[in-house]
């Protein structure tokens, strides 16, 4: 009998499993799920290989010249290695620029409401991304800042922020910059070469393809250095598991063994598709055949194309009084599609995701569906009320 690898396709999910169209959780692979299918003891000399590994092939991936940068992973969802990134690198006596434009911007700006670090929040609302020149503003006027925070992919929007000005406009003003690439490492570029940043966190589960459980934070050795007796959490220290990583190759405390080994499984992969460029656009070509799709259903996106990024995208509820969007998901569910509800403040959305093992034919498959299941419903336009247009261009005027 042939291997379950064998006889099932690359992208598709477990027979019956759903596709999950989130971002992340995600649909992974199956050798990556088959990985797991093996118990780790976290002492072994082969489990701390493994962990080397994905720390070397992690710093690989922002081309690590130097040997400037180490990469430090960390137990538990990506926010707490959020946490321990701000709760280590920034100092006590540091002042952070929070730039805003999202739930994950102002997660930020509570996390370091609870670390007790002082901070002021650049928030831009739901639709546009803080640019090179208003952190440079916000820097000229306020001399005691000493660091910038941005999120690369806002995944509550899905807006991809201008990274690339950010880091001009905080390093040409003498400050340092701290980014959360959780929902865009590993599909977008962030090349130590081309920009300069102290550190960026992401995690195991999303464009690594990955399965949850840890995060990983990539820091300048200095920074790491220069962290020690910082942190106001053991658990969270990323001095003391960096250096103790360093010298005995283990994690301080249980590591997730499964999820780090099923994490090895996704680098292979991730190499084997052709590294970053790679996954980067597979994921546009996922996003460009959604948005088309659904927008000849009459579907209208939150942004406009230019800040559409490929890793999620957000759409309006459809106006008309039969839609709903908890009916909505229900039959997309049973037609194998799990989707995202919206996480916007304003106006009534919905996100779907084009991460994960998936490809344009599931992408069509998705458009399918949802002008299926809106034929279920009654409603026969997606066309957005009125109101989220116009909240749309008062925003967005320029
Ligand atoms: C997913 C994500 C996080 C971390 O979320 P967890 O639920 O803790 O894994 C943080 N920031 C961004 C931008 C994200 O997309």
């Amino acid at each position: 009998m042939a291997k379950p690898s064998d006889t099932i396709p690359l992208l598709a999910p477990h027979e019956g499993e759903p596709y999950l169209l989130t971002p992340g959780p995600l649909t992974t692979a199956y050798s990556v799920k088959q990985a797991m299918l093996r118990d780790w003891g976290s002492w072994d000399d082969d489990f701390r290989q493994t962990t080397k590994h994905i720390r070397a092939e992690l710093l690989a991936m922002v081309d690590d010249v130097d040997q400037q940068y180490d990469c430090v992973p960390m137990q538990g969802s990506g926010t707490f290695a959020v946490e321990a990134m701000l709760g280590s690198l920034l100092p006590r006596d540091a002042k952070a620029l929070v730039l805003a434009n999202g739930a994950y911007g102002l997660r930020t700006a509570k996390t370091l409401e609870y670390l007790g670090r002082s901070h002021v929040v650049l928030d831009k609302g739901d639709y546009l991304p803080p640019r090179g020149d208003e952190v440079t503003k916000w820097l000229d006027a306020d001399p005691d800042i000493t660091h910038v925070i941005a999120i690369h992919c806002e995944t509550s929007s899905g807006i991809l922020n201008p990274i690339e000005e950010v880091s001009r406009a905080t390093y040409a003003a003498g400050r340092k910059l701290l980014i959360d690439s959780m929902s865009a490492f590993g599909a977008i570029p962030l090349s130590s070469q081309s920009i300069q940043y102290e550190a960026i966190v992401s995690s195991a589960n999303k464009c690594i393809e990955g399965v949850p459980g840890f995060g990983f934070v990539i820091a300048k050795k200095s920074a790491l250095q220069a962290a020690k007796g910082c942190s106001h959490s053991l658990s969270l220290d990323l001095h003391d598991q960096w250096t103790t990583m360093e010298k005995t190759g283990q994690w301080r405390f249980t590591p997730p063994t499964h999820t780090v080994t099923a994490f090895a499984e996704a680098l292979r992969q991730h190499r084997e598709e052709g590294g970053v460029e790679a996954r980067g656009s597979r994921y546009r070509a996922n996003r460009d055949a959604l948005v088309v799709g659904m927008r000849k259903l009459g579907f209208e996106t939150l942004l406009h194309d230019r800040w559409l990024s490929p890793i999620i995208v957000t759409f309006f509820n459809p106006a008309h009084p039969n839609f709903d969007f908890n009916v909505f998901y229900e039959l997309m569910k049973s037609k194998g599609f799990i989707i995202y509800p919206g996480k916007l403040t304003v106006v009534d959305s919905f996100r779907i995701g084009c991460i994960g093992q998936l490809d344009v034919h599931v992408m069509q498959q998705v458009v399918t569906a949802a002008g299926a299941a809106l034929d279920e419903m009654g409603v026969d336009t997606a066309v957005a009320p009125i109101a989220a247009y116009n909240e749309r261009e008062k925003l967005t005027a320029e």
